[in-house]
């Protein structure tokens, strides 16, 4: 790896932000939320606007330092699978009701920290004959559904546009909402990890917080907080890269190819992200480390060059760690003695995750589960 590989530093990370102070000293709240990702950050938002006095929010490194600061900023409405698949797994009453959560939580992001989004649409795009047959199966269903969807043919190629999908940028997003849950009261602690967890109390080496309801919001990794969690998730590394602005735009929607295994957005100023060739690689792939790889970098490199036809030299890449589980649903449940888990989005958390994290803060405020129940067996 070459020394902009070694710094694996995201494309989002392009403006100023002052770290979050570290816990010094033990410390007593309505809730503590472990993780201040999009979900965290979402819960802890969501916990003050239903009334709680005191929360507190930590995180091993500061706002947004995991996946939800180093994603590829699509908005896509709905569950991980593709509508058709989601019914045949989950039945068509769940697929559309976590749909109609994603659907309002981009309007909640939109009205909560105005600036981030664009509305743009999204493509799903068939590389094959095969993927254009199951693209033609998901519109069936999506039409039956009474879901918005437009058959495309294209400069991207053929396929599926989503008119009311959008792009975000995920880390001004979080540190925008950061400074928003602050000002409303909430302390954040950065550089402060979690060593223990257990109920009413978060053990810290600076500092002990008791809490009535303990949330922990974390994606990738999650087993490493709760290993009766092993034979449920699993963690893998996702990779991308971003160039030079590249004008004129020749990508005004972000698209995902190969079954979604390779995806792409545009940004105003002409600066392409791809991120993608996980399952090209899935023996390496399948691991906690969150640096860049070289091979997986090489394929992205070389579907830049070749199927984007983008010629701009290539300023970032990066990785991050994000959970997986085998039904596609996330974990989002109590563990018990108030102690509330989210996370493992299998790859696509910004709307679910986000909605997770207001669920959890409801279920342990409130004792309803209605933002959560579809996400649970
Ligand atoms: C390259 C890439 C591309 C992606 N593209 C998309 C996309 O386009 N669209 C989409 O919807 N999703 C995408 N995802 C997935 C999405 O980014 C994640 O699902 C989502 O951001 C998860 O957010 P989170 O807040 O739940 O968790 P995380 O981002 O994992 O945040 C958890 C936080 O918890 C902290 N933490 C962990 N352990 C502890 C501890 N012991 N104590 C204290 N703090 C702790 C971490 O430092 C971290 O900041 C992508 C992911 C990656 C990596």
């Amino acid at each position: 790896m070459n020394a902009i590989d070694a710094l694996n530093k995201p494309r989002w990370d392009d403006h100023d932000w002052s770290p979050l102070p570290p816990l010094t000293r033990d410390v007593d709240a309505d809730v503590c939320v472990i993780g201040l990702g999009g979900t965290g950050l979402s819960c802890i938002s969501e916990a003050l606007k239903l009334g709680a006095k005191s929360v507190i929010g930590i995180d091993a490194v500061d706002v947004a330092a995991g996946a939800a600061g180093r994603n590829g900023g699509l908005l896509l409405a709905g569950p991980v699978d593709f509508h058709h698949d989601a019914v045949e797994k989950h039945g068509v009453e769940r697929t559309l009701a976590i749909h109609a959560l994603t659907e309002r939580e981009l309007e909640t992001i939109q009205q909560e920290t105005p600036g981030v989004v664009r509305i743009t649409g999204s493509l799903r795009i068939a590389e094959s004959r095969e993927e254009l047959a199951d693209c033609e199966q998901q519109f069936a269903a999506m039409r039956a559904d009474g879901l918005r969807v437009e058959h495309y043919d294209g400069p991207e190629g053929r396929g599926l546009l989503f008119p009311h999908d959008a792009v975000f940028h995920p880390l001004k997003r979080a540190r925008l909402l950061a400074t928003s849950v602050r000002a409303r009261g909430a302390q954040l602690f950065g550089q402060t990890i979690a060593r223990s967890i257990e109920p009413g109390r978060v053990r810290t080496d600076s500092g002990t917080i008791t809490a009535r309801h303990v949330i922990v919001c974390v994606d990738g990794k999650l087993e490493w907080l709760f290993p009766e969690l092993l034979a449920e998730v699993r963690t893998a590394r996702l990779q991308m890269l971003a160039t030079e602005p590249q004008l004129p735009i020749k990508f005004p929607r972000p698209v995902s190819m190969r079954y979604g295994f390779d995806y792409w957005q545009q940004l105003e100023d002409g600066t392409v992200l791809l991120g993608g060739g996980r399952d090209k690689f899935e023996a390496s792939e399948w691991t906690t480390d969150d640096a860049p790889e070289a091979k997986l970098q090489e394929y992205l490199e070389k579907r830049l060059r070749e199927k984007l036809g983008v010629t701009a030299s290539i300023t970032h890449r990066w990785a991050a760690s994000v959970a997986f589980t085998d039904s596609g649903l996330p974990i989002a449940r109590e563990l018990g003695g108030g102690v509330f888990v989210v996370g493992a989005y299998s790859g696509t958390g910004n709307l679910v995750g986000a909605v997770c994290g207001r669920g959890a803060a409801q279920l342990a405020l409130t004792g309803k589960n209605s933002l959560l129940a579809p996400f649970q067996d």
